[in-house]
């Protein structure tokens, strides 16, 4: 509990700091001008839980002191009481205007300044609390509205993440004049996986496939979404064809590597995906960013009709 004196008469400040200090309150800083205070208050390691404000004092005043210390960000927390004489009351509206939150009339009595103290410090306690519960409100919104860009099965970005992301992706590209390609992939015979196994099987084949399309994507610019059902799509910004079919590769190796059987499907026995991938120079090539994306996509149904297990590019 620390309380900060403000006084230019010595007698006071003695009298105030002998009855709090008989009231328990140790923690006691001194200041004999206001603009002393606020040297302290500056230079304080966090801030007093308490000033103690003359209001009438030579040079810069009470009020004055209080309506700069509720002006600046760092200091406008404290609580502040004022101390006055009481032909002074007519300060008093003016005094509550620039910020304090109550007052004592000199000459101070030790009832009075302890039942004040102690009825600020209880408003204290409850500001400090609702602000802690605000600032824990504040991070719920924040991580809602992150899981909210989420997939909530697999964790990777949803389909409205990924139509913010792609299209930040193809204007980035259009500036700097670079090709990049997307994949669409598509799991085999997943009906049938879920028809043998069970819809919640299913989920966890969907989670082990998604993560193991993560592993193949090495660039930190690359970038994966849940695109629907069991379809993913991948962007690889800054990638030519080569590159692209190469990743294409990577992620069917990575999935067969887990082995997930399937028994139902009707070639292959584990799962495994069909993938369309088509590139485009944004601005150059006669593609929009829609029309990327279908190009993908029938080039994922050429895969599919080929025999699925297969990387179509497009034609
Ligand atoms: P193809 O090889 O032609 O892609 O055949 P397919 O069976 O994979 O494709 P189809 O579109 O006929 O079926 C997709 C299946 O994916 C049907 C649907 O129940 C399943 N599916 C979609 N989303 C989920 C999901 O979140 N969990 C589970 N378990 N299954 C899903
Ligand atoms: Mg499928
Ligand atoms: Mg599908």
């Amino acid at each position: 509990m620390e309380i900060l004196i403000v006084d230019d008469s010595p007698t006071s400040r003695m009298l105030l700091e002998t009855i709090l200090k008989n009231a328990g309150y140790t923690q006691l800083t001194s200041a004999a001008t206001a603009q002393e205070a606020l040297d302290l208050l500056r230079a304080w390691n966090g801030l007093p839980d308490l000033v103690l404000m003359d209001i009438n004092m030579p040079g810069m005043d009470g009020i004055e002191a209080t309506r700069i210390i509720k002006a600046d960000p760092k200091l406008r927390d404290v609580q502040i009481i004022m101390v006055t004489v009481s032909d002074e009351e007519e300060y008093l509206e003016q005094a509550f205007e620039a910020g304090a939150v109550d007052f004592i009339n000199k000459p101070v009595s030790k009832g009075e300044l302890r039942a004040r103290i102690r009825s600020v410090l209880r408003l204290k306690n409850e500001m400090d609390r609702r602000k802690e519960r605000e600032r824990e409100l504040e991070d719920l919104t924040f991580r809602l509205a992150e899981q909210s860009n989420l997939d909530c099965l697999t964790n990777v970005a949803n389909r409205r993440c990924f139509n913010g992301l792609y299209a930040k992706e193809w204007d980035r590209a259009r500036r700097e004049g670079r090709q990049l390609h997307v994949l669409m992939i598509d799991i085999d015979y997943f009906k049938l996986y879920n028809d043998s196994y069970g819809h919640l099987q299913g989920d966890e084949c969907l989670q082990v496939v998604a993560e193991a399309i993560g592993k193949a994507l090495k660039r930190p610019g690359d970038f994966m979404a849940r695109y629907g059902g069991e379809e993913f799509v991948v962007v690889l910004p800054d990638t030519d064809a080569e590159g692209a079919y190469h990743i294409a590769q990577e992620i069917q190796r990575k999935i067969a590597e887990q082995g997930i059987e399937h028994r139902a499907s009707p070639e292959h026995g584990q799962v495994t995906v069909s993938i369309g991938m088509a590139g485009d120079r944004p601005g150059n090539g006669p593609r929009g960013q829609e029309q990327l994306l279908n190009a993908a996509d029938s080039a994922l149904y050429e895969a599919k009709t080929a025999g699925r297990n297969s990387i179509r590019p497009v034609i």
